[in-house]
């Protein structure tokens, strides 16, 4: 097991296609075709609630956040990232960062819980090809 992949010690969630570690949290390519290159910034420590994060771990957090969407954007060409940070059923703080607006987006102005589409995995060689691309753009852009 990578230590990208290691499960957290409070609560067991874990980033299931890890790209890289970046500041304050891990990014990882999040299965979902509907979406080919959502991803999720898993923090790097167990936390439930963003609000009660150190100032400096928070402003880290977020330009994790906008780090990730500029790799998404360059990888699939969306032209807007959806940011969704619910933790509802993981209580692990983590953020949802959906490409929208591409040709394969069935509709673009709802949020993602309001597709009449449902959630199905990827292809694995897809989800693959998707962790590659992430990583080789964050070589180009560190
Ligand atoms: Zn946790």
């Amino acid at each position: 097991m990578s230590d990208l992949t290691r499960p957290c010690g409070t609560c067991g969630f874990a980033v299931e296609t890890p790209v890289a570690r970046l500041s304050a949290a891990t990014l990882g390519v999040f299965s979902d075709a509907r979406f080919p290159g959502r991803c999720v910034l898993v923090l790097d420590h167990h936390a439930e609630h963003f609000e009660s994060l150190a100032p400096d771990v928070a402003s880290r957090f977020m330009a994790d956040a906008q780090r990730a969407a500029r790799l998404i954007r360059s990888v699939t060409g969306a032209p807007r990232i959806n940011y969704v940070m619910l933790c509802n059923q993981v209580p692990h703080l983590h953020l949802h960062l959906f490409p929208r607006g591409g040709p394969g987006d069935s509709n673009p102005r709802v949020s993602p819980w309001e597709l009449a589409e449902l959630e199905t995995p990827m292809a694995a060689d897809e989800l693959e090809a998707l962790r590659e691309q992430l990583d080789a753009a964050l070589a180009e852009h560190p």
